[in-house]
């Protein structure tokens, strides 16, 4: 579904965005538009009832004449939307305010030619008027304008002006001081016109700024995604199986770039890692196949024919001997599984190293004396909190491979010593050495410096990865130095254990 895409989302949301920004924008354009153009139009209408009032009332627009009762003239005067006829030879009869005017006297309405420019052209967009007398009596209109007009409620009430819309038209009128009424009004649809134009022209504005920035949007949605999709190619590519490939992407400094960087350093651990496991099952398979093969032949050579019962006992021997070594090696293997997973019993107490290093002395010293290797001490008191089986399982591991990887009246130096706060036993011998090329692997497992010697005693090259799982997992770090025929140093780092509460007695 394509709502499931990131691209299409942000582009749903970037075309909502600008569609309400977009709508709001020609919204108040059209609206300030109208507001504006209908402003325009009153103050126009303002305009020509102020001038047609003038004209009522006697101002230097205006010309009244009192019709003679001889005049037969028709009603209310019509003026041709062209203007009046200022030439008449009518005579002025002076200003109609005042008592000069009695109710159903005749009048006569006669505009100056400034006045009536204000209604010309031709329609609809031409102003039209109507004066009605006090007595409602139509005194004129213009000649163009809509016959329907009828004189506006409230006669007499207020002098103020009033504009309204009526039909298509908009009209402003307003009641003299003698009562007369002036209307003055124009047709709406010109600026109807001009209001659909100007719609129809921010919509085509709109959907252009629309479709520009929905492309824009696509496009950059696009860039921003792209290293997004090379991910998710790389990764699915590398859970096909093919660990050692890795995301390329163009710009390794942005925020996917660095993502990139931390998916491509997480590969080569778990490619590490899944190497490591494959050496490691490899490894194992090897190492249980010898013993099983010398098993198997045993068993094979000695039911070949009949056999004495010493060379049964014999045989039996080193059958009981190659299991052992077997069982070494699950234990071992069993015991660095254990401790990698974090499996072992969180039995941890505060512990002093010095009386842990010398207990494990007492009970490697036969196998010293055998070896003819003396074991020599320093130990300083110190704590950690720790397993205590663990740390005695360290340090028999340290101890027996400074034996027996040593000369004869060869040594081997426990110390334990206590410093700023942390706990270092050190295992120091003057055996073999291990040369500079193997040191940074001999923490591997089933890595042997010396492959002749370790295989010959049994050693399957587990101890020193067993020592190093423990160490790490409880906190510590293991390091080593050595230098060929001169001897090795293990040494084995601990947070020492906070110092213990004092007693502290009140005097009473
Ligand atoms: P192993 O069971 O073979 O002793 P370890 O993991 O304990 O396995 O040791 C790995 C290898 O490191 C050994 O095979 C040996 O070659 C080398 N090694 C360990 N300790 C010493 C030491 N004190 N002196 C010299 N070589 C050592």
């Amino acid at each position: 579904m394509f709502t499931h895409s990131i691209r299409w989302r942000l582009q749903l949301w970037l075309a909502f965005l600008l569609v309400c920004v977009l709508s709001g924008f020609g919204l108040t354009v059209y609206q300030l538009q109208r507001i504006t153009q209908l402003n325009q139009l009153d103050e126009a209408l303002k305009r020509r009832v102020a001038a047609l009032n003038l004209t009522v009332r006697g101002g230097p627009m205006m010309e009244f004449f009192r019709r003679s009762d001889t005049d037969k003239g028709p009603g209310p005067r019509d003026f041709p939307s062209g203007g009046f006829n200022s030439g008449s030879r009518e005579r002025p009869y002076g200003p109609p305010h005042g008592p000069g005017f009695m109710p159903g006297e005749k009048r006569e309405v006669r505009l100056s030619p400034e006045t009536a420019a204000l209604f010309s052209g031709s329609q609809p967009g031409a102003f039209y008027f109507s004066v009605w007398s006090r007595d409602s009596n139509l005194l004129a209109r213009a000649a163009g304008g809509p016959t329907n007009v009828s004189l506006p409620p409230g006669m007499g009430r207020d002098t103020s002006l009033h504009a309204g819309i009526r039909g298509k038209n908009r009209e402003a009128y307003q009641f003299t001081e003698l009562g007369d009424c002036i209307l003055v009004g124009r047709s709406l649809i010109p600026d109807w016109d001009a209001e659909s134009r100007l719609a129809w022209m921010l919509l085509a504005a709109g959907g252009g700024v629309l479709a520009l920035g929905l492309s824009g949007g696509w496009l950059l949605t696009t860039r921003a995604i792209r290293p997004v999709e090379e991910i998710s190619a790389a990764a699915s590519r590398i859970s096909a199986g093919n660990l050692s490939e890795r995301i390329t992407t163009s710009e390794p400094n942005n925020e996917l770039g660095r993502l990139a960087g931390i998916l491509n350093n997480t590969f080569s651990r778990l490619e590490t890692v899944f190497n490591q496991q494959k050496q490691f099952t490899a490894d194992a398979a090897h190492e249980l196949r010898t013993p099983i093969a010398v098993l198997i032949s045993e068993a094979q050579v000695m039911l070949s024919r009949e056999r004495t019962p010493s060379e049964y006992k014999e045989s039996l021997e080193t059958c009981l001997d190659t299991a052992q070594q077997l069982r070494r090696l699950t234990d071992s293997l069993l015991e660095l599984a254990r401790t990698e997973s974090n499996q072992f019993d969180s039995d941890r107490s505060r512990v002093d190293v010095s009386e842990v290093a010398r207990d494990c002395v007492e009970r490697l010293k036969p196998l010293a004396a055998e070896r003819n290797v003396v074991l020599k001490t320093e130990l300083n008191p110190g704590e950690v909190i720790i397993n205590s089986d663990r740390l005695v399982q360290i340090l028999i591991n340290l101890l027996s491979n400074g034996i027996h990887y040593n000369k004869p009246g060869g040594e081997v130096l426990v110390k334990t010593v206590n410093e700023t706060g942390k706990i270092s036993i050190i295992v120091q011998d003057t055996g073999i050495g291990i040369p500079e090329e193997d040191l940074p692997r001999i923490f591997d497992r089933f890595y042997r410096a010396d492959k002749s010697r370790s295989r010959a005693e049994g050693r399957a090259g587990l101890g020193l990865a067993i020592c190093k799982a423990i160490v790490e997992a409880e906190g510590g770090e293991l390091s080593v130095e050595s230098k060929l025929n001169v001897g090795t140093t293990f040494k084995v780092l601990f947070p020492g254990a906070a110092p213990r509460a004092r007693n502290i007695q009140v005097a009473p």
